[in-house]
């Protein structure tokens, strides 16, 4: 399956919404922990991109496992890729089939694969929560229950709800770690001060299909 793996340079789908409009009232976890920093730092986009698939693969499990224990994640997904340029997500959640499923096509740059992989990574903590007895668990369920689909229904509502707007939330102080990382990495990206990664803390669209 890794062979899909292949990186082209293919554009992005981009929220409008500015970033910061994620992270309004933040779930107490919203704290990624310094000790994700040695996994964030192994996707430095350079040498990502200069990495075997086998490579690849090796280090977006490393970070799943990070990730996971960031969030406290009792069972982990495994990682599935496709590779289709015609659809418009970078990657779902596929709870029957304990699944996070990454598409290459679009994450096909470590900055997108970080964000796809911590966005979905939240929604697998969301599923695990889903039971629980606080306002957490409820404002999960409630929003499962009704859930606005992105490719059936209309895109702002599915935008707009509990369960994506905390996973983009999630997903963007990620994001923020990786690029304070990058930026303090001078020596592994002596280009980064000249070239900042901020475009890249561009929201991804990425969406939730449920099974
Ligand atoms: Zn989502």
């Amino acid at each position: 399956m890794y062979k899909k793996l292949i990186l082209i340079i293919t554009l992005a789908l981009t929220l409008s919404l500015p970033v910061e409009a994620a992270v309004t009232n933040p779930h107490p976890l919203y704290n990624p922990s310094r000790s994700l920093g040695s996994y964030l730092i192994e996707m430095e986009p350079v040498s990502f991109e200069q990495s075997t698939n086998d490579n690849k693969t090796d280090k977006i499990l490393l970070l799943e496992q990070a990730i996971s224990e960031n969030l406290g994640i009792v069972t982990m997904p495994s990682i599935s890729y496709i590779y289709e340029v015609d659809e418009p997500f970078f990657g779902f959640t596929d709870f029957q089939n304990s699944k996070i499923i990454i598409n290459s096509a679009k994450a096909s740059t470590a900055p997108a694969v970080v964000e796809t992989l911590a966005h979905e990574l939240r929604h697998w903590y969301q599923n695990e929560h889903i039971n629980d007895q606080t306002e957490y668990g409820q404002q999960v369920r409630d929003n499962y229950n009704d859930y606005v689909n992105a490719l059936t229904e209309d895109f702002n509502s599915y935008n707009s709800q509990f369960v994506e707007t905390d996973a983009r939330g999630y997903a963007y102080t990620v994001v923020r770690l990786y690029n304070e990382l990058l930026a303090s990495n001078t020596a592994v990206v002596p280009n980064l001060h000249k070239d900042p990664v901020t475009s890249q803390t561009r929201l991804t669209s990425n969406y939730l299909r449920r099974y």
